[in-house]
This record gives C-alpha cells, sequence and structure tokens, in this order.
C-alpha cells in the first residue's frame, strides 16, 4: 500500500507570513472560519506535528454547538497524522521527519488520576481529552502534542496517514465500547447506532468473540456497512420497537451487552431493558441533553440485576495506537470504507457543514493538506 508524505520539509506558504500558520477555528458558538495563528511553541517535552490527514468528527460539531463551553478562535480537531517538524529535546525515539499519529486524547501520564489507570480522566473528569479543548486541535497546518514521549505514535510504512487517523477516535473508542462491554466468548451484543463508533464497536465486538452482534439503525446506506463490518442482524428502529426486536432475536433472553454509541436518553433506557441480567451497558455516545439520564427501575431489577454501567472515553497512548495499527495492518478491521467524502484543507467549512448536517449519506469525511 503506498505510504503518504515521508518528508518533513515545510510545505511553501508564500500566501502567508513566516511563522505563520492556518487553521479551522470555532469563531464563537454557532460559528466556524478559517484564520491565521503563529506557529505553536515546542517545549522540551513537546512535539510540534506538520499534518497531512485529518478526519472531521460529530463531537466537533458538538463543540461548536457549545457543549464545552464559549470558545474565541478555538482550533478544532483531534483526529489528524502527520509528520514530526519539530521534536522536543527531552523527547527520545523518535526522529524529526517521522510519520506519526496522535490519539485524540493526550494524557499527561504522570497525574494522580493517569497513576489510578484512568489516563482519559487525566487532572480531573474527561481531562485527557485536549485537543480542541483545553488547547488548540489538530485541524490546523501544524499542531502540538503535549507529553509526546508517551502520545505519539510512528505509523508503520504499510499504513497511510489515512489508515492511521481512524485510531486517534473512530477505533479507539469504538473497540473500547466492545472492550467495555465484557462480551463472552460467543456471547450476544447489541450496538444501538452504526455511525462510525457504532460500526467500529460493532467489529470489535465481533474481533472479542461475539456470536450473535445485532445493529440498530434506521440509514440504509450505514445498515449496510454494518452488515459488512460483522453484525448479524439489523433491527430498524423507525420500522419496529428494538427492544422488543432484540428479544425476539435471542429467544427471549436479552443480549449479553448492549453497547450505547448514540447518545440518547432513550436508547440508553433500551439497552438496559435488552440486556440479560449479569449483562454490561457499555455506554460511549455523548448525552448532551438534560440533567439526568433515565434507568428503567424494573428492567434494572430495582436495583438488583446484576446489570453493569460502564463508561468511559477513548484510551490514548503510544502503546494503544501502535495496537490499533497492527489491527489494520494484519487485515483485522479496514477503516477506508468510512471515508464516504474527501475534501482539501481548503475545502474544510464545506466537510464540516456536511458532517454536521449528516447529509449526502456521509460517514467520516477525510481531510488532506497539500
Ligand atoms: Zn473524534
Ligand atoms: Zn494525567
Amino acid at each position: 500500500m503506498a505510504t503518504q508524505s515521508t518528508t518533513a520539509t515545510p510545505r511553501s506558504s508564500s500566501r502567508r507570513l513566516p511563522g505563520q500558520m492556518r487553521c479551522f477555528v470555532m469563531k464563537r458558538i454557532g460559528e466556524v472560519g478559517m484564520m491565521e495563528k503563529p506557529l505553536p511553541e515546542c517545549g522540551p517535552n513537546d512535539a510540534i506535528i506538520r499534518t497531512t490527514a485529518a478526519l472531521i468528527c460529530t463531537s466537533d460539531t458538538h463543540t461548536v454547538k457549545g457543549a464545552v463551553g464559549e470558545r474565541f478562535d478555538h482550533t478544532l480537531g483531534h483526529e489528524a497524522a502527520g509528520v514530526i517538524q519539530k521534536l522536543g529535546s527531552a523527547v527520545t525515539g523518535f526522529k524529526e521527519g517521522q510519520r506519526v499519529v496522535v490519539n485524540a486524547i493526550t494524557p499527561c501520564y504522570h497525574c494522580m488520576n493517569c497513576q489510578r489507570g484512568y489516563t482519559s480522566q487525566c487532572g480531573g473528569m474527561l481531562g485527557g481529552w485536549k485537543f480542541a479543548n483545553v488547547k488548540d486541535g489538530n485541524m490546523a497546518e501544524y499542531f502540538h502534542v503535549n507529553n509526546a514521549q508517551a502520545n505519539l505514535a510512528p505509523i508503520p510504512d504499510e499504513l497511510t496517514d489515512e489508515q492511521a487517523a481512524y485510531c486517534c477516535d473512530m477505533l479507539s473508542t469504538g473497540f473500547m465500547a466492545a472492550e467495555y462491554a465484557n462480551i463472552p466468548i460467543g456471547g450476544t451484543v447489541a450496538v444501538f447506532a452504526q455511525g462510525p463508533i457504532g460500526l467500529m464497536a460493532t467489529v470489535g465486538a465481533r474481533l472479542l468473540g461475539a456470536s450473535q452482534i445485532i445493529g440498530v439503525e434506521s440509514m440504509p446506506h450505514r445498515q449496510k456497512l454494518a452488515l459488512r463490518y460483522g453484525a448479524d442482524h439489523i433491527v430498524d428502529f423507525s420500522k419496529e420497537d428494538p427492544v422488543e426486536a432484540i428479544m425476539n432475536l435471542t429467544h427471549g433472553e436479552g443480549v449479553d451487552a448492549a453497547i450505547e454509541a448514540l447518545g440518547s436518553d432513550l436508547t440508553f433506557q433500551q439497552c438496559i431493558r435488552c440486556t440479560r441480567p449479569g449483562g454490561v451497558i457499555s455506554n460511549v455516545g455523548y448525552h448532551g441533553d438534560g440533567d439526568f439520564i433515565h434507568i428503567p427501575r424494573m428492567d434494572w431489577g430495582v436495583g438488583m440485576s446484576d446489570k453493569t454501567i460502564r463508561t468511559g472515553l477513548c484510551p490514548g497512548g503510544s502503546e494503544r495506537m501502535s495496537r490499533l495499527m497492527r489491527l489494520i495492518q494484519t487485515g483485522r478491521v479496514d477503516p477506508l470504507p468510512m471515508t464516504t467524502h474527501r475534501f482539501s484543507f481548503d475545502e474544510i467549512e464545506k466537510a464540516f457543514h456536511l458532517m454536521d448536517n449528516k447529509k449526502d449519506g456521509i460517514i467520516k469525511p477525510l481531510i488532506t493538506f497539500a
């Protein structure tokens, strides 16, 4: 397979001032656009990456709608691959010019939560998520990586930057959904929503040995992709009650694990309803509305059902990224069918709006940097 961008030479930037780069930003809640910013500084533990490929995420559209509060001229993006432009003096084992990918989550690996093993909660709840949250993201010509030693992952020669970029969030989060679901070999799984995360949860469930995977989805192109990625049945919630359908498909027993990959109160309740006693509800959906998520009391065995609710945020780090890339390398998963649209960085605003309104059968738009 062809590799991309193996050189560290900065591309010509005749239209920009020296030391400036173009960034795709959230100007304020509800408004996006392009702007120039100074190149990021590289501290001893950092790295500066020249971006080559980036994927827009639905959570970028949530951010612009105010999911993390007001931000001004805030660079978006957290799924990108590139080439090391500058390496901090304390970072070893990498070299400038090397192709790397960086997970959406960039923990410090030093703080108390990191030491406890919850690196995505680095420094506080959800604090491992730094790109486009507490610092500028990577939908820019260059981006800054904190704690680069643990967060840079070299891209194998056999993989393209596009393939690697899928590991930043889609593979890491989708597979985590399946890992946290504690699927027994031969177990049954329902995956609610077959967007890119749900699709990768479907692949994850299959890799972990599920014998029956039920994808809940109403959009025909996503249903088709779910079947291709290993779903055994599709339940169209717009045509039938998904809980009833799942109970029928499992001979009235319910599934061993239900994965919530949408982020709706109703779907979360359906996950609890269709999970058998002792099963796991693995939530990766972003619940952006309301003050509470409801638990159906009787289906929860009035609090004594042995059902576990597990939550998590995209695991990061070099080691996991390398493992995920090996799965692509060895053909266990092919993320590329999820790239439904391709745009140059100049066209990113168009791509963003398409991702926001989910039109034209979009699953993931790839942004390439010339
Ligand atoms: Zn993402
Ligand atoms: Zn930390």
